[in-house]
């Protein structure tokens, strides 16, 4: 029997209910609006009485209406055909919609249970198994999607049968398995999984051993993420927040991309659904829809459906992780979540914490960063999520909660500032206050040593250093005018700009300027390094200014140009005989 209720209270989505017997934090229910039927979850428990926070819109909703308990948490379907679709936070699919809205107590169906699967069974009948094995593969795309023995199985299980390689639905039984109690249990091609629960079913998770590769300079070669890291990217609107996360998206070294959206404005998210479906893997030249699922919510949709899209996308990620996949989450922004706590702590009349959001945001944040990561799977393979979220603090002071409270979850801090967005010096990535903690790390410090050259992280240090002097210099000249200062002054001003214009500026909109792989920012940090290791001997600042621009030109067309191609070399020699001068 399950546990039924009565409306007894409404403000906005959060609802309280009267309830006849036991529910627990969490638990899914239906509220009953003539016929109509409301998901909502419970939020809070006290003695006979629960608030549920409605996933719709609560209008003509009344005391009295009737309210059925599900005995189940928030849950998200896990098979083949996850990639390439496009669902909101409660894993409806939007791409079937003709609009972005759902009917209120619409819910569709996450995966298509018609479509047939080449199975390939990768276990055999005697097989010792325990959740997260892996049993048979399908190809979804041209990726190894695995068949795993369902996360919520405890203990360990002998396979008793499995089918032979074909072509079969998600739910066919593709396997049945013997428990040690002895029962049998089949099992499909999909299994479900509470959001808000992290998947285990992997053997360790140890530090992160390499970066992840982006092909964009100011994080590769500044500030690195690691695979498996987790970094964000706070900036004001109009910085260039959703840019370079879409280059992050692209051109990232991950198998498997998710995208949580959770809209500034409904028209952000619409420009998602039509731009990324267009968007060239510069890898595959494929669609990187392929690869890609998308969680859509905009401000519009009731906070709880966006406070779940974020969850619903981790989750997903977890999933494609236990397979030994890469996986990539980016979350635009993930100030609106922290939004949606805000205004549904606020209307449960908790006490609030700074700037009214609720006082365990920070662990809320740190929990949910917390479940990125590299493992080691069971069989020894490896997986990871990267998780990379923006966030849009309000008049860009970076001192509101939510930046301070990711600060602490996030390893890699890429703050994006107005100053350089007005200049157009694009990314605009602080170069001075932004950070990447994995370059502490002694693995990765190894791993930069043999992937790119002995000593990459000093000569980094160094580039970093450079920028920093010359804003120091840049404040002297501009304080006690360009004769007032020494020439030394305007020569290491001139040197941070050639670092500033040659290589940490990056045209995410030109074909050849928006990737730039590792082997190349390893030359053209080299041969920018060489330039400021010279000491020059101006004769005025003019002389200076004019000698730096016209270097940076030269390298900047380097840039625009296909590595070592004709013109690339063209402009190398252009290069050498400058410094020749
Ligand atoms: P946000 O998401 O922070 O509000 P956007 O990512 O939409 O900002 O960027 C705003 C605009 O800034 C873009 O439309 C583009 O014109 C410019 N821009 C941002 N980053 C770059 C870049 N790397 N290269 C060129 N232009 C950029
Ligand atoms: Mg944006």
């Amino acid at each position: 029997m399950s546990t039924k209720g009565k409306v007894t209270g409404i403000v906005s989505n959060l609802v309280t209910v009267q309830v006849d017997g036991p529910v627990a934090e969490n638990e899914l229910c239906y509220i009953d609006l003539k016929g109509t039927k409301l998901l909502a979850e419970v939020i809070k428990v006290t003695g006979d009485k629960a608030s549920v926070q409605v996933f719709e819109s609560t209008r003509s909703l009344k005391g009295g209406d009737s309210v059925e308990f599900l005995g189940r948490m928030l849950e998200v379907s896990l098979g083949p055909g996850l990639l390439s679709s496009v669902y909101d936070g409660l894993q409806n699919d939007l791409t079937t919609m003709s609009d972005v809205f759902l009917k209120r107590g619409e819910y569709t169906d996450p995966l298509d249970h018609t479509k047939l699967w080449d199975f390939v069974p990768e276990a055999a009948a005697g097989d010792k198994v325990v959740a997260a094995d892996w049993l048979g593969e399908v190809k979804e795309g041209w990726l190894p999607h695995k068949i795993m023995v369902p996360f919520s199985f405890k203990g360990s299980y002998t396979v008793k049968s499995i089918v032979p390689a074909g072509q079969y639905n998600i739910d066919t039984v593709v396997a049945v398995l013997t428990g040690e109690d002895g029962e049998d249990v089949n099992v499909t091609m999909v299994q479900k999984w509470p959001v808000k629960v992290a998947i285990k079913g992997y053997k360790e998770k140890p530090r992160p051993q390499k970066i992840m590769e982006t092909g964009v300079r100011v994080i590769d070669t500044f500030n690195p993420i690691a695979e498996g890291g987790t970094g964000f990217i706070p900036g004001p609107f109009g910085c260039g927040k959703t840019v370079l996360q879409h280059a992050i998206a692209k051109q990232g070294e991950a198998d498997v991309i998710v995208m949580a959206a959770c809209g500034e404005r409904a028209n952000e998210v619409v420009e998602i659904f039509t731009e990324f479906p267009e968007l060239i893997d510069p890898h595959t030249g494929r669609h990187l829809m392929e690869r890609t699922t998308i969680i859509c919510n905009t401000s519009n949709m009731p906070v709880a459906a966006r406070e779940a899209s974020v969850y619903t996308a981790m989750t997903i990620c977890e999933y494609y992780r236990a397979m030994g996949l890469r996986c990539l989450l980016l979350a635009d922004s993930t100030s609106r979540w922290a939004q949606a706590l805000r205004e549904m702590s606020n209307r449960m009349e908790e006490l609030p914490g700074a700037d009214a959001f609720p006082v365990d945001l920070s662990a809320i944040i740190s929990n949910f960063y917390a479940r990125a990561g590299m493992v080691v799977l069971n069989n020894g393979k490896t997986g990871a999520v990267t998780f990379i979220g923006t966030v849009s603090p309000a008049g860009g002071n970076l001192k509101e909660p939510v930046t301070e409270s990711t600060k602490k979850a996030a390893r890699c801090f890429y703050a994006l500032e107005q100053n350089r967005a007005d200049q157009k010096r694009y990314p605009a990535v602080n170069p001075i206050d932004s950070y990447s903690k994995y370059l502490e790390y002694p693995e990765i410090a190894e791993f930069l040593d043999s992937k790119i050259e002995k000593g990459w992280v000093e000569k980094v240090n160094k580039a970093k250093f450079i920028v920093r002097k010359g804003k120091e210099m840049n404040d002297q000249i501009n304080i006690l005018g360009d004769d007032g200062v020494p020439m030394s002054y305007h020569e290491a001003f001139w040197k941070s700009e050639l670092v500033d214009f040659a290589f940490l500026q990056q045209d995410a909109f030109d074909a050849i300027d928006a990737l730039c792989p590792l082997e190349r920012q390893k030359f053209m940090l080299n041969l920018i390094m060489d330039i400021c290791d010279r000491s020059f001997e101006f004769e005025d600042y003019e002389q200076c200014r004019s000698y730096f621009k016209q270097v940076i030109n030269v390298l900047r067309q380097m840039n625009y140009s296909e590595f070592e191609s004709d013109n690339f070399n063209g402009y190398y020699n252009q290069l050498l005989k400058l410094l020749e001068k």
